[in-house]
C-alpha cells in the first residue's frame, strides 16, 4: 500500500447513531450499576476486571481452537481469496487482519480479537454460494467491523463475534448492547458495499445468507419481497429487538438509502481511486 494514499475517514460511512447508542448504553449501564452497587462501589472495578480477564481468556482459547481446524488464507494457501481480501483491505484500510476459512455447511462470517491482528473467519459454504462481488461484500463487511473498532467490545461481550459469552453475568451485558450491535451491522454493511461497489451484489449476498439455494433473478426477486414484508410485522420487530443483527429486510433498506446518497457516491469514488494506486 502506498504511503501517499489519502487516509479514509472511517466515520464517513459509520451509521449515524451507532456511537450515540453505544455511549447511551454504557451510560445507562453505569447508572444502573451505580444505583445497584450502593455502598459496595469498590466491587465494581473488580467486577469489570474479572469480565475483562475471562473474556480475554475465552477469546484466546477460541482463537487456538479455530487455528486447529481452520485454513489460514495466504497468497500460498488460497491465492485467489487472498488477492480478493487484499483488494478489500486496500479500499477499507482495516489495519492488520488475518483471514481464516472454517469448514462448515452454515453460511456465516465473523470477526473477533482484542488485539492486532483482528481475525476474520469465513465459513467454507460461502464459496459455494457467493460470487466474487458478493464475497467482497462479506469480507468488506467484516473488515468494516475491524476498521470501525467494533471488534474489541464485541469480543468482550461474546455471542455476536462467534465467541461465546464468558459467563452468565456477561449475557446480561451482551443483551444491553443489542441496539448498538445492530447499528454496527448497518455500519459494516456500508463497508461491505464500499468494498464491492455494487448495491445489487451487496443485496444478493444478504439475501443468500438467508436462502442459499437462490439461483435465478426470479427467485431473488421473490425472496426479496418476502424479506421486505417480514420487517414490517410485529413479530419481525420483536425478533429483531433482542437480536445482534437487524432483519435482512431492514439491512437491505438501509443500504439502499445510503447507496442513493451523495455521501456514498463521494466516498466510493475516493476509495476506488485509492485502491487503484500502487
Ligand atoms: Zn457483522
Amino acid at each position: 500500500m502506498s504511503n501517499q494514499e489519502p487516509a479514509i475517514n472511517m466515520n464517513n460511512y459509520r451509521y449515524p447513531s451507532e456511537q450515540v447508542i453505544l455511549f447511551g448504553t454504557v451510560f445507562l449501564i453505569l447508572v444502573v450499576l451505580l444505583l445497584a452497587a450502593g455502598t459496595t462501589l469498590c466491587v465494581l472495578p473488580l467486577f469489570f476486571l474479572v469480565i475483562l480477564i475471562l473474556s480475554y481468556a475465552t477469546s484466546q482459547s477460541h482463537h487456538r481452537a479455530l487455528i486447529a481446524q481452520a485454513k489460514h488464507v495466504t497468497s500460498e494457501s488460497l491465492p485467489s481469496l487472498a488477492k480478493l481480501a487484499q483488494e478489500c483491505a486496500r479500499k477499507l484500510q482495516p489495519g492488520p487482519t488475518q483471514l481464516f476459512v472454517v469448514p462448515s455447511r452454515i453460511l456465516n462470517a465473523y470477526t473477533f480479537g482484542l488485539e492486532s491482528p483482528k481475525v476474520i473467519v469465513l465459513y467454507s459454504s460461502l464459496f459455494q454460494v457467493m460470487d466474487a462481488d458478493e464475497l467482497r461484500f462479506i469480507i468488506g463487511h467484516e473488515m468494516g467491523h475491524a476498521a470501525l473498532g467494533h471488534t474489541w467490545l464485541n469480543t468482550l461481550l461474546g455471542g455476536m463475534a462467534g465467541v461465546p459469552p464468558s459467563f452468565g453475568a456477561a449475557i446480561l451485558f451482551a443483551l444491553a448492547f443489542r441496539l448498538w450491535n445492530r447499528a454496527c451491522e448497518y455500519s459494516a454493511d456500508r463497508a461491505g458495499l464500499l468494498a464491492c461497489g455494487r448495491l445489487d451484489k451487496a443485496i444478493s449476498a444478504l439475501v443468500k445468507l438467508v436462502d442459499a439455494r437462490i439461483d435465478t433473478p426470479e427467485e431473488m426477486k421473490e425472496a426479496l419481497e418476502i424479506l421486505e414484508q417480514q420487517d414490517d410485522t410485529l413479530e419481525g420487530m420483536l425478533i429483531e429487538s433482542t437480536a445482534t443483527h437487524p432483519l435482512i429486510g431492514n439491512r437491505i433498506e438501509k443500504l439502499r438509502e445510503w447507496a442513493a446518497s451523495s455521501e456514498y457516491q463521494r466516498l466510493q469514488a475516493l476509495i476506488n481511486r485509492n485502491a487503484t494506486k500502487i
